[in-house]
């Protein structure tokens, strides 16, 4: 992902409105592009901001900021674990399958 996919993303993000590859490309540019970053938390506390005004305006941006970011690596931690588990069953299945085939036709 480069400067220009990333601006393009800020928008969904402030949606939560992103894919898990999305995200994760996404937080790996973040982590590394301090320039991104910084536009990401000027975008992100306009929005939030205005969103906000219309409550009573108190609250922490930076800390609502960390919560969304908190929440996407949540579930990009989930999706991960969940596509392990699925090559570790479907591993499992296919050396049974082996097996089984083995016996039969061995
Ligand atoms: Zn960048």
């Amino acid at each position: 992902m480069n400067c220009k996919d990333f601006e393009r993303l800020i928008p969904e993000f402030l949606r939560s409105n992103m894919n898990y590859s999305q995200m994760e490309a996404f937080r790996e540019h973040m982590d590394n592009c301090e320039s991104c970053k910084e536009e990401l938390s000027i975008q992100f506390l306009v929005a939030e901001g205005m969103r906000h005004l219309e409550d009573d305006g108190a609250f922490d941006l930076q800390i609502e900021m960390e919560k969304r970011l908190a929440q996407n690596s949540l579930k990009i931690d989930r999706h991960n674990r969940f596509i392990l588990i699925r090559r570790y069953f479907l591993t499992t299945l296919f050396s049974m399958l082996g097996v089984v085939l083995l016996y039969l036709f061995g």
